[in-house]
């Protein structure tokens, strides 16, 4: 069997003309149904690099569906593994129960640490977790004649009248989105506003793009501002950056739990005082000497195995992971833990939460899709995301702290 053998004659044809670059990658979309466009594509791949694909054809996912939404000049599907971490005993607002985390990733030990984790805290008579502020920003930047102007511009956003107005705007572009709050930021002749949204199920980077959009053509008409990026950087979209660590930027969600002084003892093999002064002077202390953004172990470990498992934006790990975890000793002994994540962008709707093994995980935890009310499931969700996070920090300061850490990577991992 060559490689070409599961296509037609027709497809054939025009597998030679995307070879010669007489048809784009792209193109091929609207010649052939999808299916057909991304075996051509494969093949045409595998031609021009002498590669031969023998996996990433083999997946469940719908090519229909993703070709329209998620992904451009699709050729096949990469597969990550999936374990589970749990049950996670989590007392929030909106997650009350046992939870089993779906965890997708290919560092061995992860999955392994997170259960240890969740055992400490589940035994612990689990985490409580709260959400301080829930809201998505865009900030479209605009270029005024000087400093006159640019304060005059900052001031007429703040108006209450000019706000109504905006909001209204706003709401016309989707049935879920609410603007909150427009800050204006001066550099100069050069103003960006931070225009914040609560965007209910959705993590909402379209909607709010979609409804900023229509804003700065409203603040273009009526006060004549220039704008020259829908996306000034002040918003601040996948960068690490201050602003969504001090304001937030998503869920701002904290999680914390009282580990009694036998638990630590004897689930994680040391005990309160030495896990306090592991935080202090690697966490806190640590974290701070390197000017680092996140004063935590590996929030992002969590966070990117529980975003890519549940189909979320992959990249909004930079801002998620910027986590304070705290570790103290009570007066009667036992370790107080707390994670604090600041910038937490999270949905149950849109991006990759229609994606089919995404949309099982989202089910295991009992989040998928438009809460009642609408909001109710990405807050639920990032609520389990947060005290998955402190499992992660309990476990490996815990074994920091009892010295052990080589060991399981050596034994789980390799
Ligand atoms: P989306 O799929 O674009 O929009 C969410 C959709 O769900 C909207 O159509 C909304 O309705 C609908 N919806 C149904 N039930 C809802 C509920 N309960 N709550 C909220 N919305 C509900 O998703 P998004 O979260 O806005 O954007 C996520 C995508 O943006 C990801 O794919 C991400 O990769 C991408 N992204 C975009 C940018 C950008 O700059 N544009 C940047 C980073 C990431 P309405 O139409 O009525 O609102």
């Amino acid at each position: 069997m060559t490689l070409t053998d599961d296509l037609n004659r027709d497809e054939k044809e025009l597998l030679d003309k995307v070879i010669k670059g007489d048809i784009s990658f792209h193109r091929l979309d609207s010649l052939t149904d999808k299916e057909t466009a991304v075996r051509i594509r494969r093949h045409a791949v595998e031609a021009s690099s002498g590669t031969s694909f023998e996996n990433i054809q083999d997946h469940s996912l719908n090519v229909d569906e993703v070709t329209k939404r998620n992904i451009e000049n699709m050729i096949g599907a990469v597969q990550i593994p999936l374990g589970v971490a749990g049950p996670l005993n989590v007392k929030g607002e909106f997650a009350k129960g046992l939870y089993y985390l779906p965890l997708a990733t290919t560092e061995g030990a992860l999955v392994a640490s997170v259960n240890r984790g969740c055992s400490v805290i589940t035994n612990s008579e689990g985490t409580d977790v709260r959400i301080f502020q829930d809201q998505m920003t865009r900030a479209p930047v605009f270029k005024l004649d000087n400093v006159v102007k640019a304060k005059e511009f900052a001031e007429w956003v703040k108006r209450p009248d000019i706000f109504a107005q905006m909001k209204e705007k706003a709401s016309e572009t989707t049935r879920f989105g609410i603007l909150l709050d427009v800050e204006p930021y001066v550099t100069g002749n050069t103003v960006y506003l931070r225009f914040s949204y609560d965007t209910k199920d959705a993590m909402g980077m379209n909607m709010v793009t979609i409804a900023t959009d229509t804003l700065t053509t409203l603040i273009e008409d009526e006060f004549g501002a220039i704008p020259v990026s829908l996306s000034g950087n002040m918003c601040i979209d996948k960068k690490p950056a201050a602003i969504n660590t001090i304001l937030g930027r998503g869920k701002t969600v904290v999680a914390d739990v009282t580990i009694p002084g036998e638990i630590v003892s004897k689930r994680l093999k040391c005990n309160p005082e030495t896990m306090v002064e592991v935080n202090y002077r690697k966490n806190l202390l640590g974290s701070a000497r390197s000017g680092a953004l996140g004063y935590n172990a590996h929030a992002a470990n969590i966070i990117a195995a529980m975003f890519i498992a549940c189909g979320q934006d992959a990249a909004h790990v930079v801002e998620g992971s910027t986590a304070i975890t705290t570790m103290e000793l009570t007066k009667y002994g036992d370790l107080y833990c707390s994670v604090t994540l600041p910038a937490l962008p999270v949905g149950t709707v849109g991006g990759g939460t229609a994606l089919g093994p995404q949309t099982d995980c989202l089910n295991l935890l009992g989040v998928k899709g438009s809460g009642t009310p609408p909001g109710t499931n990405s807050r639920k969700f990032a609520e389990i995301v947060a005290s998955a996070v402190l499992a992660g920090e309990i476990s490996l300061v815990g074994a920091q702290a009892a010295g052990h850490l080589a060991r399981a990577h050596a034994e789980l991992g390799r």
